[in-house]
């Protein structure tokens, strides 16, 4: 945990955010400023800087549930494709490691921000597909 951290605010419940899947090691919320509808990022629990300070078996895990939540999102938002994104050094604009996960749309509608709440409310079948793996 680093105290000026804000994702590690957001992991302990200081800054709310919209939660999308949870486990012991990771968390999966929405993006506040999304590139597109559904546009969220899965981050580890425990404050890592970025990618070459992030654990194999961390990052091998966020992969996995990166595509179990693809495939669960996919009917739910009705996209057609996704693109992941990892940015490092001054691209990075948060220095807490985090997968962006952004979904495409052919016809690239962007729907109402709020409109995520609703499409993504129920995620308890997602927590059990990936606690069932
Ligand atoms: P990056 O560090 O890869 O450049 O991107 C950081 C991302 O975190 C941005 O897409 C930005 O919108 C998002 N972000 C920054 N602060 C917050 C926040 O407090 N809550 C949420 N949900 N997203 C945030
Ligand atoms: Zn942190």
């Amino acid at each position: 945990m680093k105290e000026d951290c804000i994702f590690c605010k957001i992991v302990n419940g200081k800054i709310p955010s919209m939660k999308v899947y949870e486990d012991d090691v990771c968390l999966a919320y929405l993006d506040i400023n999304p590139d597109s509808d559904g546009h969220t990022l899965i981050i580890p629990k425990k404050h890592y800087t970025d990618i070459y300070e992030l654990p194999k078996e961390v990052l091998q895990h966020i992969f996995d549930v990166a595509k179990t939540l693809m495939n669960d999102l996919k009917g739910k938002l009705n996209c057609t494709g996704y693109t992941l994104m990892i940015n490092y050094g001054s691209s990075q604009e948060v220095k807490h490691f985090h997968l962006h996960i952004k979904p495409q749309y052919e016809d690239k509608k962007f729907v109402e921000f709020i409109k995520h709440k609703e499409l993504l409310k129920d995620t308890k079948e997602v927590h059990e597909i990936i606690k069932g793996a």
